[in-house]
C-alpha cells in the first residue's frame, strides 16, 4: 500500500493528505503566462512544478483534467502594442507560441486545456453578472468593481485583513471605488482600444476574473488543485477565490479549488531578479547556453515552496549530476522498470523533488558499487523520465536528439567519408556536437554519446 499524497495547502497553511473531490476526475488550474514578452525562469518555475505536480498525479487517479491559461488581454499588452504600432494579436500570438515552445522543450507537457483570455470574454461578462445578482459587486461610470466588503472571510488567502489592503494592492487609480481594496471586473475601453461589448458598455475584462471564469467554464467549481506563484497570490489568486464565492453564492474560501498550491520565487546569484537591475534570466536565452534538461533538473533541486536561488555553480552541479546518470546507462543499458520506492515517497510528501534527487544519488552510487545490476539501472531510468528529463520510449534525454535519429545521422556520416566528402562528414560531427551529442572515432568505429 502505497503512502497517501500529501500537499500543503496555502488555503489553512497546512500539509494535508490529498483527497480528489472526485477521484474518478482530478481537475487542476494553473495561472498561466500574460504573453507579451519572452518566458523567464520564474514563469518556468511554475510551469515545471505544475507539470510534475501532474505527472504525480496521473500516476495515482486514473483521470486528470490539468488546464493552464494564456493571458492575451492585459494592459501590459495593449501598451507593447502601442509601442510597436501593431494589433494586440500580433503579439499574443507570437509570444503564446513562443512560451509553449520552451516549456516543451524544458519537457513540460502542454496543459489539457489552454483557454485564452480573448476567448472567454462571454463566459467573463456571464460571472460578473452573477456576481452583481449576488450582491457581490456595483456598476460606475462603465466601470464593475468587485466590492470586498461583500465577502466577510476575504483576505484569508493571503491573511490580510481589509484594514491592510492598501499593502501590496497595484495602483488602480480611481473615483469610482468605494473601497480602496476594490477591484476591476470590467473596465471601459477607449475607440482606440480593444474592447467588447457588454451590458455596461464597450470594455474589457479586469485581469482576475479571467482565471475564475476560465477555470469555471473549463473545470466547473470547486475544483481539486489551483497552482500559481507566490507573487500571485496576493492580490490575484485572493481576487480570484473571492470572484468564485461570490458567483456561487458560498462564502467559504474553498468554493473555488479546495487546495492553492504556491511555488516560491526565483532568484539570480542571490538577487532578486528584476528590469531595473537587468538580472531576468529569459528561458529563451538560457536555453542556448545549456542543455534544457539541465535546467529542469536545476528547478526540481529546490523544493517548490522554497525560494529558489539561480546560481552557476547549481547549473554546474545539475550538469554534471546528468552527466553521472548518462554515463551509468551507456554502461548499462536500461529497461523502463519501476520508480524507485524512496523517490516515489519523496514526491508524495508535498513533491519533495530535492529529497527525489538525494535518493537519485543514493542509487547511482548503489548502482556503481554493485556492479550496474540491471534492475537498479531499470529503477534510475524509470525515476528520471518520471521526473520528466529523459523519454520513456527509447532512452533520449528531453530536447536533445533521440539515438535513433543520432544512429541514422552517424550512418550518412559514414556514408559521406566513405565518399570522400569530408565537408558534409564534419558538419554532421559539429551539428551534433552543438547539440549536445560527441561523436567518437575509435579504432575504425563511430561511437557517440551525450555530452551536456
Ligand atoms: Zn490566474
Amino acid at each position: 500500500m502505497s503512502d497517501p499524497f500529501k500537499l500543503f495547502n496555502t488555503l489553512g497553511r497546512d500539509k494535508q493528505v490529498f483527497e480528489p473531490i472526485d477521484p474518478g476526475h482530478v481537475r487542476v488550474y494553473a495561472c498561466g503566462p500574460t504573453v507579451y514578452d519572452y518566458a523567464h525562469i520564474g514563469n518556468a518555475r511554475m510551469a515545471v512544478v505544475s507539470d510534475q505536480l501532474v505527472r504525480v498525479l496521473r500516476h495515482i487517479y486514473p483521470k486528470v483534467t490539468y488546464v493552464s491559461n494564456i493571458t492575451d488581454v492585459d494592459d501590459k499588452i495593449l501598451n507593447r502594442a502601442e509601442e510597436l504600432g501593431v494589433e494586440m494579436k500580433d503579439i499574443t500570438q507570437k509570444y503564446a507560441r513562443i512560451y509553449n515552445q520552451d516549456m516543451a522543450r524544458l519537457g513540460v507537457g502542454l496543459p489539457d486545456l489552454q483557454p485564452k483570455a480573448t476567448e472567454h470574454i462571454q463566459s467573463m461578462i456571464e460571472m460578473i453578472q452573477r456576481i452583481l445578482a449576488n450582491k457581490g459587486g456595483y456598476v460606475d461610470g462603465g466601470h464593475v468593481y468587485f466590492d470586498v466588503r461583500s465577502l466577510p472571510a476575504y483576505g484569508g488567502l493571503s491573511g490580510r485583513t481589509l484594514d491592510e489592503l492598501n499593502e501590496g494592492v497595484r495602483i488602480e487609480v480611481s473615483e469610482h471605488k468605494r473601497h480602496f481594496g476594490d477591484f476591476v471586473l470590467w473596465k471601459p475601453s477607449q475607440d482606440h482600444e480593444v474592447g467588447w461589448q457588454s451590458p455596461w458598455g464597450r470594455g474589457r475584462p479586469g485581469w482576475h476574473i479571467e482565471c475564475s471564469a476560465m477555470s469555471f467554464a473549463s473545470l466547473g467549481l470547486p475544483f481539486d488543485i489551483h497552482a500559481g506563484g507566490v507573487d500571485l497570490v496576493f492580490p490575484h489568486h485572493e481576487n480570484e477565490i473571492a470572484q468564485a464565492c461570490c458567483a456561487t453564492g458560498n462564502q467559504s474560501l474553498d468554493a473555488y479549488a479546495k487546495i492553492l498550491g504556491t511555488n516560491g520565487f526565483v532568484m539570480h546569484e542571490g538577487q532578486k531578479m528584476s528590469k531595473s537591475i537587468g538580472n531576468i534570466l529569459l528561458v529563451h536565452d538560457l536555453v542556448k547556453e545549456h542543455a534544457p534538461v539541465v535546467l529542469r533538473l536545476l528547478l526540481l533541486k529546490t523544493h517548490y515552496r522554497q525560494p529558489l536561488n539561480w546560481t552557476s555553480q547549481g547549473l554546474e552541479n545539475a550538469k554534471l549530476l546528468f552527466q553521472r546518470i548518462l554515463d551509468i546507462f551507456s554502461i548499462q543499458q536500461p529497461q523502463m522498470g519501476t520508480i524507485n520506492q524512496d523517490v516515489w515517497a519523496a514526491l508524495l510528501d508535498d513533491l519533495n523533488t530535492p529529497l527525489a534527487l538525494v535518493h537519485i544519488e543514493a542509487l547511482i552510487r548503489k548502482i556503481r558499487e554493485n556492479g550496474y545490476l540491471s534492475e537498479d539501472v531499470n529503477q534510475l531510468y524509470a525515476s528520471v523520465v518520471f521526473l520528466g528529463l529523459m523519454d520513456a520510449d527509447h532512452l533520449a534525454v528531453v530536447d536533445l536528439p533521440s539515438p535513433g535519429e543520432i544512429e541514422a545521422l552517424l550512418a550518412k556520416r559514414e556514408l559521406a567519408r566513405k565518399s570522400k566528402n569530408f565537408k558534409v562528414a564534419d558538419h554532421i560531427r559539429q551539428s551534433l556536437l552543438k547539440q549536445g551529442v560527441e561523436i567518437l572515432d575509435t579504432a575504425g568505429k563511430s561511437t557517440w554519446k551525450y555530452r551536456l
